[in-house]
């Protein structure tokens, strides 16, 4: 049995001329392959706009909820009609858009009259956009001849009640899509599954992460055992950097795992970064590729790629980070500094990007998002009070507004001298780096540099070492 899990992101279904394309491809590859399953996003912004409107009712704002409402409403209503005006599928499909909608509102006049919303309240928002843009997936396929139903994920995935960044409970999430999805597939059936959503197991709606559709693909992939995994997005595959910052940037025909994970961790927004975890076990085939460009061939992510020459790949960039520093003289020999300092950040909920090696033991330096600064660095303080009070611990100091460039290859590992070619290209551009750490898996090195020299520092080292060198 051959099977093929495909996922379409948010642009893949963002208009009526999206969705056919959309529709195109499933119905197509449902002629080359026995099985196939499709995960599918909200239509682009759509997430976006369900958290605006809670968010804005909890400020106490009456407009803008409903603004937004109306404005889902129309551009749902809209891509229905056009795809489906003569269709017995119309009626019932807004009907059910309308549903959703209504739920929404009704959802946000709470939290307008309460003041307060809790993660758990937003993710029931903010799985609506997926549960309308799979149903109206599925209708279409069905309009156009195939076999095709939507399906909730939230019967599928099982969660921690981690909201608003929940993990999948793996054993029970395997059994349920195999009872669940395993017959439909069988006899079939192309099911449509919401992307971003699960539930825990008393059935609450939670979400995996913003942009986390891809992850939802793995997810139902790995539990599939599905032969190959499709991303279907609006750029030609995993590109050498962001192409929204640098239009040169070019198409990378093959990646590692590990090669495509640091990108996806260090900011490439192209790929969730839990994406891989679930398929990397099972050695899986991942592709990226254009629905908009169905025929180029796209990035194709494989355990060790072939062609993977010395070169370095691709480099990317994560804004809004602060490094924080923890400097004293007396640190040396007491035993314990780091662990505790690294407990303090976690008791914030504050997650380290970065941990930089300082060549003494007389500083711990590391990388968080920059808008948890205040209560990691109070925490810190807290918690080591004797050591600032008997100046063990001199200062615990942040430098803002920074950025971390990541360059990303295989090849860092494996060709001398090439982290001389990535510093001396940003020291020809005059670019001050503040901070360097080399990745667990050695296909990564990172670089600190201030917010307002990092456009030049990925430009640099886009043209110096990855298409020139
Ligand atoms: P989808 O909704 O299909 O999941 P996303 O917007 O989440 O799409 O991700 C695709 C976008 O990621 C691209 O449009 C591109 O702007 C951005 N991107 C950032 N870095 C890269 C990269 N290295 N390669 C390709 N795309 C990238
Ligand atoms: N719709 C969700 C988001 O915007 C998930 C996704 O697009 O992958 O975050
Ligand atoms: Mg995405």
């Amino acid at each position: 049995m051959t099977t093929l899990m495909m996922k379409f992101g948010g642009t893949s279904v963002g208009s009526a001329q999206a969705f056919a394309a959309a529709s195109d491809i499933v119905l197509e590859q449902s002629r080359e392959w026995e099985r196939l399953i499709v995960v599918v996003s909200a239509m682009n912004g759509v997430t976006d706009n369900l958290i605006e409107g809670a968010q804005s009712a909890s400020r106490g704002e009456e407009q803008t909820y409903r603004a937004i409402n109306s404005k889902l409403r129309d551009r749902h209503h809209a891509a229905v009609d056009q795809l489906l005006l003569k269709s017995d599928e119309r009626e019932p499909l807004l009907a059910e858009v309308d549903r959703f909608l209504e739920d929404y509102y009704n959802l946000c006049r709470s939290i307008y009259v309460l003041g307060e919303f809790t993660p758990r309240a937003m993710d029931t928002i903010s799985s609506r956009g997926e549960r309308m843009s799979a149903r109206i997936l599925a209708a279409l396929i069905r309009y156009q001849g195939g076999q095709s139903t939507a399906i909730d994920a939230t019967s599928l995935i099982i969660t921690d009640k981690q909201f608003q960044n929940a993990a999948p409970l793996m054993d029970i999430t395997r059994d349920r899509v195999l009872e669940e999805l395993g017959p439909k597939l069988d006899d079939g059936t192309i099911p449509i599954v919401t992307g971003f959503i699960g539930a825990t197991e008393e059935g609450l709606t939670t979400t995996l992460g913003r942009g986390g559709s891809d992850y939802t693909a793995a997810i139902l992939g790995s539990c599939l055992k599905v032969d190959e995994v499709w991303i279907w997005t609006d750029v030609d595959g995993v590109m050498t950097a962001d192409p929204r910052i640098l239009p040169d940037a070019r198409v990378i025909p093959v990646l590692s795992y590990s090669e495509v994970s640091e990108l996806a961790f260090f900011g490439a927004k192209v790929l969730h970064p839990r994406t891989i975890r679930p398929i990397v076990e099972q050695g899986i085939p991942l592709w990226i590729k254009n629905t908009f460009n169905p025929t180029s061939p796209g990035t194709r992510i494989t355990l060790e790629p072939e062609n993977s020459n010395g070169k370095v790949k691709a480099v990317t960039a994560i804004e809004k980070i602060s490094v924080i520093m923890v400097e004293g003289r007396g640190m040396r020999g007491v035993p314990g500094i780091a662990g505790r300092t690294f407990s303090a950040v976690a008791s914030e909920g504050a997650s380290v990007i970065m941990i930089t090696q300082a060549s003494s033991e007389q500083s711990i330096c590391f990388v968080i998002p920059m808008d948890t600064v205040q209560p990691v660095i109070q925490a810190i303080e807290t918690e080591m009070k004797w050591e600032l009070a008997r100046r063990d611990i001199d200062r615990i100091r942040s430098l803002d507004d920074m950025v971390i460039v990541t360059v990303v290859g295989a090849g860092l590992r494996k060709t001398p001298g090439i982290s001389g070619q990535i510093f001396s290209s940003l020291g020809k551009a005059g670019i001050n780096i503040f901070a360097i750490a080399q990745g667990s898996s050695e296909s990564s090195l990172s670089i600190v540099v201030a917010a307002n020299d990092s456009k030049d520092a990925v430009r640099q080292i886009h043209r110096e070492v990855i298409i020139n060198g």
